[in-house]
């Protein structure tokens, strides 16, 4: 165990957050989070209810049909948007420190993750004084159109569990430049850095109810949020299952939807790559990270080679601690996590598949920790290829052309990210072209900036977040023409 970072003796407690107050709701029914790297309780906060959602979305209702956020100059917003992000700046270690007892991530992933936020916030800030409207005076001397871009209104926004701070930071800023209010639902088991957030959003002066958190189950205040005819859009990151749930409920008043889905994301490895960066890079976060790698489609030629020089880096991986510094992988989300993420190992090897490297729990036996996982020889109909396994799990596809390479990187329902490892630039090309992923990286992997859209293809994803996009997202077009001559009569 780490002696720098010490576990809390008791859970920290934290409310909900409505209409500016912080709140136990309803029922004042508590759900308590066990770190799962652990096994001690870390933090507590309330089971929302139905109830408190409606309170919520009338509160965000209230302040966007009369509140001054959506009224302000998006100058006066990006102020609060700045402060916001200063204040986070200066609780980073503690928000880290949250984050890595709720999710079992290593402390340094996570307080880099909150720097990152930061970084978002900032970009948010700034851009929300670029977003404008537009003007088409090239329609004849008679008419002049105006396009208006207004905030879209009322957006319910739903996070998953993995990456509770930056999911948010990648949405939460966009939506209060654009001049919309929100109502939050984090996830059930790592709420806390959310609801940590809303201290520092009444710090910053951001006005009641702008911002709403309420925690509780999915099918309870998650559902609200999507079936509720007084919220005009909602964003859901997580699994594609919930990502369908949302479109059904969507029906209801045809609210816009943003998906941020699943993925089953491959890194293509030609012969002619740099074997060793490349096994660097594809040992990086094979583990619970939507846009990680999962899949690896290797060149034949340099399959044995390659697989042996990686099973070689994944077992140097330092897993254990949390709260060590010197972790690169961390504890799982929770037992029946860990044991489903056994189960698809277990699967594989029934299946013909041969396990090269890892394949079982290790280190303490209070956390659930899994060894990182390469299996070879595995079947095409597998689960482990097919499916989105969320775990330090990767299988091996060997391919024997480069058009093989890419139909087996394409044969998924899902399209989030895939990595493109060669020396040859008009391959990596052809392959970036060629790919269907939202994300695509060449001779690196998972490398992200605020600046830049993100989102997926196919089952992964409806919509982008971030960079210019991210704000047009939750804004409206409105397409005006002005007369500008006396107008010839219909009616002589
Ligand atoms: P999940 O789908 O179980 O839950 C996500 C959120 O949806 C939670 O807040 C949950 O409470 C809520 N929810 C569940 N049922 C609901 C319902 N009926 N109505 C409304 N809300 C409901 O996902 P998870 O296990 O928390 O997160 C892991 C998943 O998220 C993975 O599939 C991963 O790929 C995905 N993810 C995607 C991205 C991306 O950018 N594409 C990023 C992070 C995670």
């Amino acid at each position: 165990m780490n002696n720098a970072i010490t576990l809390p003796t008791a859970p920290r407690r934290f409310r909900m957050f409505i209409g500016g107050q912080f709140t136990d709701g309803a029922a004042g029914e508590l759900s308590t989070r066990h770190s799962p790297g652990h096994g001690v309780p870390v933090a507590q906060w309330p089971i929302g209810t139905a109830d408190d959602a409606e309170h919520a979305i009338r509160e965000a209702r209230q302040a966007f049909d009369h509140g001054p956020w959506p009224r302000m100059s998006a100058g006066e917003r990006a102020v609060v948007l700045f402060k916001i992000a200063d204040l986070i700046a200066a609780n980073a270690d503690e928000l880290g420190l949250i984050e890595s007892l709720e999710t079992g991530k290593p402390i340094t992933q996570a307080v880099g993750e909150i720097d990152g936020a930061v970084d978002v916030w900032r970009f948010a800030a700034g851009a929300a004084r670029v977003m404008k409207g537009d003007a088409h005076n090239n329609l004849g001397e008679r008419v002049l159109a105006v396009v208006l871009r207004e905030p879209l209104g009322v957006v319910g926004v739903i996070t998953p569990w993995n990456f509770p701070f930056f999911i948010l930071a990648e949405r939460l800023p966009f939506i209060l430049a654009a001049g919309c209010t929100a109502i939050v639902k984090p996830a059930e088991a790592t709420s806390g850095s959310t609801l940590w957030l809303c201290e520092l959003l009444a710090q910053a002066g951001l006005p009641p109810g702008v911002v709403n958190v309420v925690t509780g189950r999915g099918a309870v205040v998650g559902q609200r949020l999507l079936d509720s005819d007084s919220i005009d859009m909602v964003s859901v990151t997580g699994s594609t299952e919930t990502g369908r749930k949302a479109i059904a409920a969507s029906a209801g008043n045809i609210k816009k939807l943003g998906l941020e889905l699943g993925g089953k994301n491959p890194h293509i490895v030609f012969a002619d790559a740099d074997l060793d960066d490349a096994a660097d890079g594809v040992a990086f976060n094979a583990g619970q990270c939507c846009v990680g790698g999962s899949r690896l489609v290797v060149e034949r030629s340099v399959a044995e080679v390659f697989t042996a020089k990686l099973a070689e880096e994944m077992c140097r991986i330092r897993v254990g601690d949390p709260l060590d510094a010197r972790t690169q992988v961390g504890a799982l989300f929770d037992k029946g996590h860990m044991e489903k993420v056994l189960g698809y190992v277990e699967e594989g090897v029934r299946m013909g598949a041969t396990v090269v490297c890892g394949g079982g729990r290790t280190g303490d036996e209070r956390g659930y920790f899994m060894q990182p996982t390469l299996m070879t020889g595995v079947h095409p109909d597998t689960p482990l290829l097919r499916e989105e396994i969320f775990g330090p799990v990767l299988a091996v596809v060997p391919f024997d052309t480069f058009e093989d390479a890419i139909a087996i990187a394409n044969d998924s329902i899902f399209g989030l990210s895939a990595s493109i490892w060669t020396k040859d630039l008009s391959k990596a090309l052809r392959a970036m072209c060629q790919v269907q992923a939202g994300r695509v990286w060449i001779n690196t992997t998972m490398d992200n900036g605020p600046e830049t859209p993100l989102g997926g293809m196919k089952q992964s994803d409806l919509g982008r977040e971030a960079g210019l996009a991210g704000i047009e997202e939750y804004t409206e077009v409105k397409t005006a023409h002005i007369n500008l001559l006396p107008r010839a009569r219909w009616i002589a």
